[in-house]
């Protein structure tokens, strides 16, 4: 009886996609972790210090690659395909959209045409005739004449448990974000999981396609999928480009701290583990076919979240080229078309699967500013010359 789960973690070498490798194999080391990373600019094999344990292996490749794909999932009997590769940065993709349709919308097509040849072509091994179903909860065997569905077929997940006693339903969970939802007037409610798509950038309108993608092969082809939508992450092993990495690294090197605009653009700040741990109920309990919100009760303004980060600095780091930190903050020309807030009703999470943030902005900032003080070994070289000449690009007195 197989009841460990095979896992395809895309973008695994990625911010969110690594620590949800670190989470996963702590919690369930005997579960196969298979990464598919194409390593470009924001993907370091740095972030996973698996190679060479056994049940983890990492493949160098694009999710656009067809015949790539279809080998690992049959060559490793994949049940869980946990998508997060992707175009990730709003600024690139206003320097440079074209990447993002290619990787965000091509790359979900091809994973996902993948993914639903591997249904119709390796279905999981039935129960045999007689033999009683052990997946969970079902003592019933099934009846003489009673008919399987096919798995392409099955709906709801709890069917999925029971159609697949020798091994784990099979899902495929879009990691997507709370930007597809557009921008929220100040008196608007947060968004829900039926507020209407209006992405406004490049890379939200890619991710808004992708996510419309995976909803459609779930209703015509019954695809076993669920999508989730999360606010802003932050934690261990985010790329310098990111607005928490950036004002870390650039306190530290005495540079100063661009501030876009006015500095009032409303964000919801999630921490890297509780969304690695909603994504973990979601995968064992999440309804198939259904959205879900993952938001982190953070709402912050920028320029606030920023004097945060200042203090905290001030507080930790021991050397300082210039302090008080706050006195490098900057206001820098507006980001194109940039939204002004978003905010994030997580409580169909909360309601039906019982999951809730658990770590305050306060202790997340504070764990996180403590890691890039620590490994600077770990985002030193991450400041390249390429990194110098789209950070010129972007930030404009
Ligand atoms: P990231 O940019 O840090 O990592 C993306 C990873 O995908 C990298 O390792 C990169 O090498 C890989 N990749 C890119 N193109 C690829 C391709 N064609 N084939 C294979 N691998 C490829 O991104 P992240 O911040 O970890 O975000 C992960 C996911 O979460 C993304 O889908 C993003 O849209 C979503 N998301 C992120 C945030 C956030 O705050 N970071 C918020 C909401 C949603």
């Amino acid at each position: 009886l197989k009841n460990h789960r095979s896992l395809l973690v895309t973008g695994g070498a990625g911010f969110i996609g690594s620590n949800f490798v670190h989470y996963w194999c702590n919690a369930y080391p005997s579960d196969r972790v298979v990464v598919l990373d194409a390593l470009t600019y924001a993907g370091n094999l740095r972030n996973l210090a698996f190679d060479g344990q056994k049940n983890f292996r990492f493949v160098q490749g694009d999710i656009c690659d067809r015949a790539l794909v279809d080998t690992l999932l049959q060559e490793e009997n994949i049940d869980t395909i946990a998508h997060f590769a992707a175009e990730s940065h709003v600024d690139r993709s206003i320097l440079g959209p074209g990447a993002f349709v290619q990787t965000n919308v091509v790359g979900t097509f091809t994973l996902l045409e993948a993914f639903r040849h591997y249904q119709l072509t390796s279905p999981r091994q039935p129960p045999q005739r007689g033999e009683p179903p052990q997946g969970a909860g079902s003592p019933t065997p099934l009846q003489q004449g009673e008919e399987l569905i096919p798995p392409s077929l099955q709906e709801n997940s709890k069917s999925f448990d029971l159609a697949y006693p020798n091994g784990q339903r099979r899902i495929f969970l879009h990691i997507s974000t709370d930007e597809v939802y557009g921008s929220l007037a100040p008196e608007d409610p947060p968004f829900t999981e039926t507020t209407p798509y209006a992405p406004n950038s490049p890379y939200s309108a890619s991710k808004a396609g992708s996510d419309h993608l995976v909803r459609a092969y779930y209703h015509t082809y019954k695809l076993p999928t669920i999508i989730t939508n999360c606010s802003n992450n932050y934690g261990a092993y985010q790329f310098p480009e990111k607005l928490i990495p950036l004002m870390c690294i650039n306190i530290l090197m005495g540079k100063e701290l661009p501030i876009y605009g006015d500095g009032q653009n409303l964000r919801d700040w999630l921490f890297v583990d509780d969304h690695c741990q909603a994504l973990d109920v979601i995968i064992h309990r999440g309804e198939i076919g259904e959205t879900y919100n993952i938001g982190g009760n953070n709402e912050v303004k920028n320029i606030d979240l920023v004097k945060m980060l200042c203090q905290l600095m001030d507080e930790l780091a021991a050397d300082l080229p210039v302090r008080p930190s706050s006195n490098l903050i900057t206001f820098v020309k507006d980001r194109l078309g940039h939204d002004r807030r978003y905010a994030i009703d997580s409580t169909k999470l909360k309601t039906q699967l019982g999951w809730t943030p658990s770590v305050t902005l306060e202790a997340g900032l504070r764990r996180t500013v403590q890691w890039y003080l620590t490994r600077r070994d770990w985002w030193e070289p991450l400041l390249s010359e390429e990194y110098q000449e789209y950070y010129r690009q972007v930030y404009v007195l």
